[in-house]
């Protein structure tokens, strides 16, 4: 079986199972093999019942003081007893498993793994499975691996697929140079694949990580350094001087700039005289005022005669840009347009004419912008906003409309700036390190779900103070592996428990982007009190009105990515509020969630986030699923980004040639990474 054959040739994988992988983007063998776990399993030792915490997955062995009981609930049928070993009781239940109610005998010995919970402050085990002693024996220490799944699509199924590829695929040869595997220690390619799916210890799963993010990142690195020395010291056709209208959207503004954005505005003014291709990056931490320089930096390419471009990495995004460009932008005569992949075929191709005649001065939009078919006229500035959402391979197409057009990105993920030196190496870094000053900074707390009905009171309030409410969940809709919080049926229960007149909707990544569009904008029209959302809300939105934020199982997010979500709110003049709800009032939550209670620092909770995870904790919660990086977190990973950008900046172009002519994966790789053809 070769790598680039289709999934139908692994055993078990029929037409349907095909569509199926297909929707989780696994088409090929390798691509297969490249779908990591996104977590594992570990079956830990049976333990007494008296050492069980909530919110841990536990493993014990007892008999039951009593036949199973079953009740009714709503539509639930539900069976409870109670386990007893040596060192205590627990009562245990299951949902909608009415067959165990003949099947469980007393004083029978059973094993059962599941998790602990807690109910009216007592503790249970919920959902268990039954193991027998020589499933228990054989599971005991391993690591079984979760997969992200698909309705129809099982992880017993997904599992299975991956086993009989590996058993049978024809590897091909390892694509990291000898010197490189030996210096930093390095397992090879096929062993670290094995090892990723199915690791037979801790140690195990560290090597195959530890090799398979240094390939990600060695790539990322070798692609970056190759650019950075393409546009080194680039003369630009582009020197933006007049700024009279700058001058006047300065006037208007109703309100005049942070010194952090004054500061950042003069190092973009000063690149963009200065005959020079600008290559910069702007980081700031969200609510700090991004947008506005971006704006700042168009109309100096329009009121130059040329055209600028910024691209968002969501439609909404894209609107929200082109409303409040077209606000203040249209009273100065320039002319803003916008193309998202939403609009209808005759939408697009008139905006498309319009930017080709150069009718268009300023372009906002997503993907869109960087298709084949867009053809601009004269673009001197492109703007990419919520960079770190965007490869470099996306990042270059979108160079590529232009004759080297001067280049600003924008992020507002905190990162340390070591980190950012390498991640953005071929950029140049501004910081905006003030935020507004008419800002009261969010109060945060963190509760366990029993202050949920205080918090929709609290809700309630707020929403007839005019007012508007984000509640996030994890996960789209129900599943039976997750007890977590779902969008879906949390938007149903909400519409029973709030009072008739709250409008409650919801907002999901499985969405069709007109859908997420509409619901966005009735939102930010005030046409919607409470919006119950995934994470796609995180990225940029802008709704000043809403101060109140709740976020379920807080737990099960990094600190980051809760603090970006956070940023939500706290953006008007009026005070905000987060609620962090955490799923498990564990000690190790709770500690973890105080830092955001404490502080609304990016860069602060970032580097705690790390400090408290430490290099040894492999299986924290990621912290940024939104890197371009398919296994590779660059806070988790960091050891191994700083080691592969110093493997991948000691080649030059030369060397690099002959290491592609030697290593032909090396070359495969590279060119399906950056898009071009390597010489
Ligand atoms: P981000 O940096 O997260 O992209 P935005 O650019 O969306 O932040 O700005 C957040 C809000 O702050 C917007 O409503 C914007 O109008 C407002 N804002 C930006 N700069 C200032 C300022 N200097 N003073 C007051 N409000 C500002
Ligand atoms: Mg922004």
């Amino acid at each position: 079986m070769k790598l680039t054959d289709s999934v139908r040739a692994i055993k078990g994988i029929g037409e349907k199972s095909e569509k199926l992988f297909g929707k989780l983007g696994v088409t090929t063998v390798e691509e297969l093999l490249a779908f990591y776990p996104r977590e594992y399993d570990v079956y830990t030792a049976i333990q007494p019942i008296a050492s069980v915490r909530e919110g841990n997955t536990v493993i014990l062995e007892g008999t039951f003081t009593e036949r199973p009981r079953m009740n009714s609930a709503r539509n639930l049928k539900i069976i409870s007893c109670r386990l007893r070993d040596v060192s205590g009781q627990i009562a245990v239940r299951w949902f909608n498993m009415p067959y165990l109610l003949h099947s469980l005998k007393v004083g029978m010995r059973y094993i059962l793994r599941g998790r602990i919970t807690q109910k009216n402050g007592v503790l249970q085990m919920t959902q268990p499975k039954l193991l027998s002693k020589e499933e228990y024996v054989n599971r005991l220490g391993k690591l079984q691996p979760v997969y992200h799944l698909t309705a129809g699509l099982t992880n017993h199924m997904i599992t299975k697929s991956v086993a009989a590829a590996l058993k049978e695929y024809e590897p091909e040869p390892d694509f990291l140079p000898l010197e490189i595997r030996k210096k930093y220690n390095l397992i090879a390619h096929k062993k670290a694949v094995q090892a990723i799916h199915f690791p037979e210890s801790k140690e195990a799963y560290a090597q195959a990580r530890n090799r398979l993010t240094f390939e990600e990142f060695f790539l990322f690195s070798l692609a970056l350094h190759r650019i950075k020395e393409t546009k080194q010291e680039k003369t630009s056709d582009y020197r933006l001087e007049r700024d009279e209208l700058t001058k006047e959207l300065l006037n208007r503004l109703p309100y005049t700039l942070t010194s952090g954005q004054e500061k950042v505005r003069q190092e973009i003014k000063h690149d963009l005289q200065s005959g020079k291709v600008m290559n910069r990056l702007i980081q700031g931490d969200v609510g700090s005022g991004k947008t506005v320089l971006a704006m700042l930096a168009l109309l100096s390419a329009a009121e130059n005669g040329y055209q600028g471009a910024i691209m968002a990495p969501t439609e909404v995004l894209a609107m929200q840009h082109y409303e409040e460009f077209m606000n203040y932008l249209s009273p100065l005569g320039v002319r803003v347009d916008l193309l998202v992949g939403s609009m209808t075929a005759a939408q697009k191709k008139k905006t498309m004419e319009r930017i080709a005649n150069q009718e268009t001065d300023i372009l906002v939009g997503t993907h869109a912008l960087i298709q084949e078919k867009v053809s601009y006229a004269d673009l001197a500035l492109i703007v990419t906003d919520e960079q770190h959402r965007f490869g470099v391979k996306q990042r270059e197409l979108f160079s590529d409309k232009g004759k080297s057009p001067h280049i600003l990105v924008m992020s507002a993920t905190p990162i340390p700036r070591t980190l950012a030196l390498i991640l953005y190496g071929d950029l140049d870094i501004s910081v905006v390190d003030t935020l507004p000053a008419n800002r009261l900074p969010i109060k945060n707390c963190v509760v366990g779900t029993n202050y949920r009905p205080q918090a929709y009171r609290f809700m309630e309030k707020q929403i007839q103070e005019g007012h508007q409410v984000y509640i996030i969940c994890p996960m789209v809709e129900g599943s039976e592996e997750s007890e977590a919080e779902n969008v879906i049926d949390y938007t149903n229960m909400l519409r029973e428990t709030l009072s008739p007149s709250v409008r409650v909707e919801y907002l999901h990544g499985k969405m069709r982007p007109s859908e997420k569009t509409e619901i966005m904008t009735a939102f930010s029209k005030q046409k919607i009190d409470v919006l119950v959302s995934t994470t796609v809300i995180e990225v940029g939105i802008n709704v000043p009105n809403a101060t109140v934020m709740m976020i379920e199982n807080a737990e099960r997010f990094g600190l980051a990515q809760l603090h970006q979500l956070r940023g939500r709110i706290g953006r008007g003049e009026a005070q905000s509020y987060c609620i962090f709800m955490a799923g498990n009032t564990s000690e190790e939550t709770m500690e973890r969630l105080k830092i955001l209670e404490n502080s609304n620092d990016g860069f602060y909770i970032a580097s705690q986030d790390l400090k408290m995870r430490g290099p040894g904790d492999l299986f924290g919660v990621r912290q940024s699923g939104e890197y371009y990086f398919k296994l590779a977190d660059i806070w988790q990973d960091a050891r191994q980004l700083k080691q592969a950008n110093e493997a991948a900046g000691t080649y030059t172009q030369k060397e690099l040639s002959l290491l592609c002519k030697k290593y032909d994966g090396l070359r495969k790789k590279l060119e399906e990474y950056t898009g071009e053809v390597m010489l």
